[in-house]
């Protein structure tokens, strides 16, 4: 195995089980490993602390699989996924679903390497030269384990780029995949257009919020402004919300919104389908005077990377004050940050900060996280990137 030597006190995140060692802390490199391919890592001392893959093009250069000097191999990784899936075991049937995050990168040891679980179908992402390298092992031990009939790739994140690798869909294992896939969340169903949708195809990670959220919509009238597919609102019409406006700028999301109302057996006429720019659309409806009793707000990503933090911060509060002030007296308001970037400090400054522009009284009524089976690995703080808050806005 190639070895790549640290500088001196550069070690002491791995030996604390952190996984990533960025370039500058690399001193000298035996041989140029492939990319992706397995390195061994040491300390100055030449002690080894792991081994991990090499990505020659990122910052981060050497990814660990695993802080002991064994073997990453088959049987490795058929050990990992077997890991991944103990951690949630049950999860689905408590749950009430069939669709699950099976695999979440470093926080179940195996970075680069999402899987999610629809259904019958498998959908990964392999965002990294080392997930790369090893996609066959991974794919087979998933597909040997689980029992799936299929596994598609949607590796066609940004991330891709930063490792050197181009996107890469398609079939990896199986049959192809429907069209459209129906799964259950509880007494909830909706389509996940794997091949098209945004990720692997649905935000798994917002199941539990978007329960909590059902759980104060009963008489309200719902504002899901960034709908997607309008998995918020669908949940709130569920439970009894006395109307729910869909916002979202692209056509094809709302269509699925509009599909899966129909597919819950939703009244038509209490849901409202509104493509348009969600800055200018609360805009319009505050200059109409038109007020809601529970508004989501779940923008996409506002900063991609530390750089974006002062830019992402103002979107935040922007988009938190248009939707406080469109609130009802004694209103709910839901509202998330995706930036894994932004801390959670810092996403409720943001909202601190608009609810005083607002002139209203905010109470915090819950913290809200991604679900637990995007576990976060106490090791990895950076794995927390789905922040949220349950609020009353008096
Ligand atoms: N709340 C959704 C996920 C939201 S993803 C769910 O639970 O499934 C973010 C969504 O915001 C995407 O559908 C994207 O089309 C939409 N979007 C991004 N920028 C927007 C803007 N400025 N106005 C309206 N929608 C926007």
């Amino acid at each position: 195995m190639k070895i790549v030597t640290l500088k001196p006190r550069h070690d002491r995140p791995i030996r604390l089980r952190h996984p990533w060692v960025f370039s500058g802390a690399v001193a000298t490199v035996s041989r140029e490993p492939a990319p992706g391919e397995t390195v061994l890592v040491a300390d100055a001392e030449g002690a080894p602390l792991g081994v991990g893959a090499w990505s020659p093009t990122s910052q981060i250069r050497v990814r660990m699989w695993r802080f002991d000097d064994g073997a990453v191999d088959e049987a490795f990784f058929a050990g990992r996924v077997a890991k991944a899936l103990a951690v949630r075991a049950g999860m689905a049937e408590r749950f009430g679903t069939d669709a699950l995050r099976l695999v979440n990168a470093e926080a179940d040891g195996l970075p680069g390497v999402t899987v999610d679980r629809y259904g019958e179908t498998l959908v990964g992402q392999f965002s990294t030269a080392g997930a790369e390298r090893n996609k066959a092992a991974l794919v087979a031990a998933l597909m040997e384990q689980t029992g799936a009939r299929t596994f598609y790739e949607r590796s066609d994140m940004d991330g891709r780029g930063y490792e050197g690798l181009p996107p890469a869909v398609g079939l990896l294992a199986g049959e192809e995949p429907p069209e459209r896939i129906v799964i259950h969340e509880g007494e909830a169903r909706f389509g996940v257009d794997v091949r098209g949708g945004h990720k692997t195809g649905f935000y798994l990670d917002q199941r539990d919020n978007r329960r909590l959220v059902a759980e104060e919509a009963r008489g309200r009238t719902v504002l899901n402004a960034f709908c997607y597919t309008g998995g918020f609102g669908v949940a709130a019409q569920l439970a009894g919300a006395a109307a729910v406006t869909h916002v979202d700028i692209s056509g094809p999301a709302l269509g699925q919104a509009r599909a899966n109302t129909a597919l819950n057996a939703l009244p038509e006429a209490g849901a409202e389908f509104i493509q348009g720019n969600v800055f200018q659309e609360l805009r319009a409806f505050r200059d109409r005077a038109r007020r809601f009793g529970l508004v989501v707000l779940d923008p996409p990503k506002f900063a991609a990377s530390k750089r974006e933090l002062e830019k992402a911060k103002r979107g935040y509060k922007d988009i938190n004050l248009l939707g406080i002030k469109l609130l009802e007296p004694g209103g709910i308001l839901a509202t998330f940050s995706c930036s894994g970037a932004l801390s959670p400090a810092d996403f409720r400054a943001a909202v601190t900060a608009a609810a005083r522009d607002a002139g209203r009284t905010v109470r915090i009524l819950r913290e809200l996280r991604q679900a637990p089976d995007h576990v976060e690995a106490l090791t990895f703080p950076e794995g927390l990137y789905l922040k949220g808050l349950l609020c009353h806005v008096e």
